[in-house]
């Protein structure tokens, strides 16, 4: 694949597995391209028919397009950007476990093991770091906050030595 047409199905899919959302950075690097509809199925290299995705997915999906009997019972794999997959399945915040909504998002979410448990575990991790990462900022906001008020003593006791004469202000009050 030439190197241009990777970068922007890598941009289109936000460095990131369409089916499992890991990223290439937690995957420490460049993922895949997966046939949506597999090359032995009649699929093309259109771009709308390349899904980017970790090579456990990849594998997981290999060359999978529904049978006439998968069709009949409405089985398929959703597409990442063309389905509605909140329609189908929805993350769990405290199992880390995609739940599923429909009979497709069942086969889906079993065909392509989307509740492998060192997915599961990642999700939870991922969850558990951006938790962390909003009390720091919380944290950070905080300390800001308590250094003005320090400051706004700081120079109000100022203002009240130099009023009753206690002599100079000390050189490290504002
Ligand atoms: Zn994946």
């Amino acid at each position: 694949m030439p190197p241009l047409e990777l970068d922007l199905i890598r941009q289109r899919y936000n460095y990131a597995c369409g089916y499992c959302g890991v990223s290439e950075v937690s995957a420490g690097g460049v993922l895949t391209v997966d046939h949506y509809r597999p090359l032995s199925a009649g699929g093309g290299d259109e771009l709308d028919n390349l899904v980017y995705a970790c090579v456990r997915c990849n594998q997981y999906k290999h060359s999978y397009w529904p049978t006439a009997d998968d069709e009949r019972l409405g089985f398929r794999v959703l597409h990442p950007l063309l389905d509605s997959l909140s329609t189908h399945y929805r993350l769990v915040v405290a199992s880390g476990r995609f739940d599923p909504l429909s009979k497709i998002g069942h086969f889906h979410v079993t065909l392509l093991r989307l509740n492998r448990p060192q997915l599961v575990q990642h999700r939870l991790k991922e969850q558990m770091r951006k938790l962390l990462e909003g009390k720091l900022t919380m944290l950070e906001q905080q300390v800001r906050e308590m250094e003005q008020t320090i400051s706004a003593q700081e120079r109000y006791i100022s203002a009240l030595e130099a009023r009753l004469g206690l002599g100079p202000v000390s050189p490290t009050r504002r």
